[in-house]
């Protein structure tokens, strides 16, 4: 039978983390990992819960730094951030996975080390260049860019006995940007992302694009930046007109060729946001 570990403090989760082996497992909202524990029978040797630190819970926002506690669940990132134009992307992805109770439930912290190529918060914590912090046994910390964090092609890129305890977007780099993220599923609701699209632009005052960032998601392994997407916004207006001409930059990135049509329409989505 498995130990449980349940600590109620930061401190208390640096001892837990050093009792852990490779067979041990980290729970956070469970959306993921219970189904996987029924379904391939998984027999940890323990089992540690994050839901009883409430500092990893906490969501800090100030005009230098987004500051998201890996416990944060996908209702708190989506209402925190929605209407902050740097951060817009961040609260659509959230707002948009699964339903109510699994956004209730589930979190960015497992969102994101889950290490599934179709989550929907990776292309965006890429986008906005987040740094994961990690605790190590002992209560170390190291700080890595998200684009270190575990992925669909290597596996597990964090150590054993180590948990993302937060995320931190640096804000002054994006300021005066606006962000959005659309995503296209086989359903409008409880959807699978087909395609995950992050974007930020850096608008004139008449709406001509100075600069643009895109991250794609759901189509490789590992989100991936579309640089020649971001060359054709750059010096036009986000017109909804060059969704075709956008959706061709997908060409080569997937062998799926519904995909490369569907981009258009994910581009065409996506640029009506910045009208
Ligand atoms: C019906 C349904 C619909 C869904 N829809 C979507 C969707 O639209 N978009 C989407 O992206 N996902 C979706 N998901 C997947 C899932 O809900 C999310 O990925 C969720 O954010 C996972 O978070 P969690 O807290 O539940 O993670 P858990 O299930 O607790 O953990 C997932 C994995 O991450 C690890 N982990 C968790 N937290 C940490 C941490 N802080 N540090 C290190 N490792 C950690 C766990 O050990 C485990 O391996 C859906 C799932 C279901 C069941």
């Amino acid at each position: 039978m498995s130990t449980c570990y349940n600590p109620k403090t930061m401190d208390e989760l640096g001892q837990a983390l050093s009792q852990l082996t490779g067979r041990s497992l980290i729970l956070a909202g469970g959306t993921d990992l219970v189904l996987r524990l029924r379904s391939k029978h998984l027999e940890p040797d323990a089992l540690l819960s994050l839901s009883g630190v409430p500092d990893l819970q906490e969501i800090e926002i100030t005009p230098e730094r987004a500051s998201i506690g890996a416990m944060s669940t996908m209702a708190r990132v989506n209402q925190a951030l929605d209407g902050l134009p740097d951060l817009q992307a961040l609260a659509d992805a959230a707002g948009g996975v699964g339903s109510p109770q699994i956004r209730n439930k589930g979190t960015i912290g497992g969102n994101a080390a889950n290490a599934s190529a179709a989550a929907d918060l990776p292309p965006v914590l890429w986008l906005l260049n987040a740094q994961a912090e990690i605790m190590g046994p002992g209560g170390a910390r190291r700080t890595i860019p998200v684009q270190e964090l575990p992925d669909g092609h290597q596996g597990n890129t964090l150590a054993v006995g180590e948990v993302v305890v937060r995320f931190v977007i640096d804000r002054p780099p994006l300021k005066g940007w606006r962000s959005a993220f659309v995503k296209l599923g086989h359903r409008s609701q409880v959807t699978i992302s087909r395609i995950g699209l992050a974007a930020a632009l850096l608008q004139e005052e008449d709406g001509t694009v100075r600069d643009a960032r895109i991250v794609a998601g759901a189509i490789k392994p590992v989100p991936f930046p579309l640089p020649a997407a971001e060359d054709i916004l750059r010096g036009k207006r986000p017109d909804p007109a060059l969704a075709v001409e956008l959706g061709e930059t997908f060409k080569g990135n997937t062998r799926r060729v519904y995909k490369e049509n569907a981009a258009k329409g994910v581009f065409q989505d996506i640029l009506l946001r910045f009208q």
